[in-house]
């Protein structure tokens, strides 16, 4: 039976071209998208910081607060506060130029407070299940996939899916072989 060439082909989480991806944890097409999701992350992580700073120096008593403190305790655009305030959905007092004052207490009642965007610079460590129940033989594999045998072992190195065996059988998680599988083009 030839064995056929496989590669996982996916589209760049950051600029959404098509790439060959060298290992299930690749994502970007090029050091530069890379580089360009990280520095997003890390601004974004950063904007987080200064929105928490803001709100832990607003008072829980007092109810009158300005655009920007309703930005960082309800994570809404200051483009949603205007409209809200110029549909008089909540009134705002203007006690000078740019010092334009809501209420806390009436945007609670409209909004739920900011979630935090969940921090994706450290993502979570993996965990496989080695059990049986959760895993294919590589005959199974090849059988579902219809890739001979000495091609899914190559591909199990190469990509550093962890195996086990149990007797004379090899298991590897389907989770990890479903993925990747899933996006694979026969070249
Ligand atoms: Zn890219």
């Amino acid at each position: 039976m030839p064995s056929a060439k496989f590669e996982i082909k996916r589209k760049c989480k950051c600029c959404g071209a098509t790439f060959l991806a060298k290992t299930l944890d690749s994502w970007y097409c090029s050091r530069k998208c890379s580089q360009k999701a990280y520095d997003q992350r890390m601004a974004e992580k950063k904007k987080v910081e200064q929105l928490n700073a803001i709100v832990t120096q607003i008072p829980d008593a007092r109810d009158y607060i300005s655009v920007q403190e309703a930005v960082a305790i309800f994570g809404i655009s200051k483009d949603t506060i205007y409209r809200l305030i110029r549909k008089g959905k909540i009134s705002a007092i203007n006690i000078g130029e740019r010092l334009t004052r809501i209420s806390k207490s009436k945007l609670e009642e409209m909004f739920p407070l900011r979630e935090e965007p969940i921090d994706r610079s450290k993502p979570l460590p993996k965990f496989y299940s080695m059990e049986p129940e959760d895993c294919y033989t590589i005959g199974e594999i090849s059988k579902k996939f219809g890739i001979n045998d000495s091609t899914v072992y190559a591909h199990i190195r190469n990509y550093s899916i962890p195996t086990r065996q149990i007797g004379n059988y090899v298991y590897a998680p389907k989770a990890d072989i479903d993925n990747l599988y899933k996006d694979v083009v026969k070249l």
